[in-house]
């Protein structure tokens, strides 16, 4: 185990986050509920306990009283170690409802990027868009959601709810609806792009504009 005593930045954003005021009970407060690779959305470069930076993949963390999330690297993930067991041992059924919630939420956020992607196609590429397809079903098997494709306004939940759409056309719906019957016919409605433009960066992160 982890002999020395954290560093102080760790403490404090440690404390900040939990309910407890008192470190070694806040410690308590969390467990890990899975991992970010660095190729995916939403990686955070640098731990979000200490600031070191972090190259492979970001472990995540819960706190179970505050319901808040924090993105750290695999050395301060070793001192959660007993919290996480404990909370493991404890409460079995809860810990695999928040892991299957981290699994479900990284796969929409992956599934909203395609979205963003096809949309931003016209008519879509077929590799993207069989891409986004297969994305997309999966994630509503693995919810019992399936069905919703199959009716106008279960398309349109899809839109709002799986999509994070605040509007839509009449034609994204109709899109969805074919999905599962007739993919190639789907695929080939024009849909231009609604949203905003992202902000343009250039190579060294610095929005330009
Ligand atoms: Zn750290």
């Amino acid at each position: 185990m982890c002999k020395q005593k954290p560093r102080k930045v760790f403490i404090e954003t440690l404390i900040n986050n939990s309910l407890s005021k008192e470190f070694d009970s806040a410690m308590f407060e969390w467990v890990g509920i899975g991992k970010l690779e660095s190729n995916e959305l939403g990686f955070k470069p640098h731990c979000e306990l200490c600031g070191a930076a972090i190259y492979n993949e970001n472990y995540i963390i819960y706190n179970v009283k505050t319901k808040k999330k924090l993105q750290i690297g695999s050395e301060c993930m070793k001192r959660f170690r007993s919290s996480h067991n404990n909370y493991k041992n404890k409460h079995p059924q809860n810990f695999f409802r928040l892991r299957k919630w981290h699994a479900v939420e990284k796969r929409k956020r992956k599934l909203i990027d395609l979205y963003h992607l096809i949309c931003n196609q016209g008519i879509p590429e077929p590799d993207a868009f069989q891409d986004f397809s297969k994305h997309l079903i999966s994630l509503l098997k693995i919810s019992n959601k399936l069905s919703l494709l199959n009716t106008s306004s279960g398309a349109a939940r899809v839109l709002t709810t799986v999509l994070e759409k605040t509007d839509y056309s009449p034609k994204e719906v109709l899109r969805l609806q074919l999905l599962l019957d007739s993919p190639d016919a789907a695929r080939k409605i024009y849909i231009r792009a609604s949203r905003k433009p992202r902000k343009k960066v250039d190579k060294y992160g610095i929005v330009m504009g």
